[in-house]
């Protein structure tokens, strides 16, 4: 027994009578150190009446490991029936203990469910049947109502699929998740959350996605709709790069409707091209160098400098310490944009006019969708790490299982 590392079994009323290695196989004979009694009647007048070896598959250590435990039968003096004796740790007539159930179920949260059952050497069917253990129960809505909600698109397949995530980014974690990402799916989503998270919700955070809006409009009327702050900072940025690449692209696709055929743009500056990553820097953050470049552009093309200008004065928007001011700066905003009278900025400026209140909203309660686009990413990462999933059931609760709501408050 010297080449040997003793291991505690770790379960509760069971004794290790003898440890061998076969085939690869830790095998571990134990026994119940509990008294006997009867199954039926819970009489402790019982005679033995044989035993039989079950065969448990259990954690691994190093090997596999099989525990055999030495399962007492016995014979009841009262009832005059006979019986097996139970242990917690060993289900019904399942094959391994409860903890390595719990140890597959929780693995296949953390990786492909193939994956886990290569490592655990047990069978695919295994680990799908604990892992729908840990999954029942899952988009429960269990846990205290969240204050805020944010609405987010996740992207199964581009263009094609797509699922809408609700989620809290207080608690935080995925509330539920719902196939699409029409008004339809986002109201679904919505109703489905309980009547008292209704009453509680304050605000709901979404991405300038009008059928969300319609969705929060018509489901939670009461809730306070904030847009998020990087999506439309980033449609501005947008309008300014479209202004910029009107000038700077090479070629210029024409005939769109039939042909395509590329030509010369005649209006391309190569100067313009090669200054498309300081432009998109903030102002403050130019060195002397990127200014003079900038200016010597701006010069030569007032339209990309004006761009550039609306650009910068809107983060001013979110920058302003009230709403007032906020709203002043908006309007000031908008009053330059239609002077300059840029298609790119006039389209987007009546874009911008439609989400005016949930833009302003956010100095009522500056929330974002920061933790929303997070969840996005696990999202993905989760889908691609199992190259995809064919179930959508098993697909949700995947999901809510692995970025789910922590619902028990900080210990
Ligand atoms: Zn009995």
């Amino acid at each position: 027994m010297r080449d040997r590392i003793a291991v505690p079994i770790g379960i509760d009323d069971l004794e290790v009578e003898d440890t061998t290695l076969v085939n690869g196989v830790i095998e571990v004979t134990v026994r119940s150190t509990f008294p006997r009694a009867c199954w039926y009647c819970g009489s402790v007048d019982v005679v033995g009446h044989g035993t039989c070896r079950r065969r448990l598959r259990d954690r691994s250590c190093g090997y596999p490991t099989v525990l055999v435990w030495i399962q007492r039968r016995h014979k009841c003096r009262d009832c005059h029936r006979t019986s097996r004796e139970r242990h917690p740790a060993f289900p019904g007539a399942k094959r391994l203990t409860v903890r390595f159930l719990e140890h597959l179920g929780n693995a296949a949260t953390q990786a492909p469910m193939a994956d886990v059952a290569t490592r655990e050497t047990v069978s695919w069917w295994r680990v799908s049947d604990a892992f729908s253990r840990v999954a029942t129960g899952c988009g429960n809505h269990a846990g205290p109502p969240p204050r805020v909600i944010s609405l987010d698109e996740a992207a199964f397949r581009k263009r094609f699929r797509y699922h809408t995530i609700v989620s809290d980014p207080e608690a935080p974690g995925v509330v539920d998740m719902v196939e699409g990402n029409t008004q339809r799916s986002a109201e679904q989503a919505l109703r489905r959350l309980p009547k008292a998270w209704h009453d509680n919700i304050e605000t709901v955070v979404c991405d300038l996605h009008w059928p969300y809006r319609k969705a929060v409009e018509n489901v939670l009327p009461d809730a306070r709709l904030v847009a998020d702050k990087f999506h439309v900072i980033r449609s501005v940025t947008a309008a300014a790069n479209r202004v910029r690449i009107r000038h700077g692209r090479r070629r210029t696709i024409i005939g769109r409707d039939g042909g395509l055929s590329r030509q010369h743009n005649p209006r391309f500056d190569p100067n313009v091209w090669r200054s498309r990553w300081i432009f998109t820097k903030r102002a403050n953050q130019l060195t002397d160098k990127e200014l003079a470049t900038l200016t010597a552009i701006f010069t030569a093309q007032p339209e990309i400098g004006i761009a550039w200008w609306l650009e910068q004065a809107f983060a001013a928007i979110y920058q302003a310490d009230t709403r007032a001011e906020a709203e002043r700066r908006l309007n000031v905003w908008i009053y330059h944009v239609n002077v300059a009278s840029i298609t790119e900025f006039v389209n987007l400026s009546r874009t911008l006019q439609k989400w005016r209140e949930p833009i302003l909203a956010y100095h009522d309660d500056p929330q974002t969708n920061a933790y929303a686009e997070g969840i996005t990413n696990k999202i993905k990462v989760i889908k691609r790490r199992g190259y995809g999933y064919r179930n959508p059931t098993r697909y949700r609760q995947l999901i809510l299982t692995a970025c789910g709501r922590r619902t028990e408050p900080d210990g």
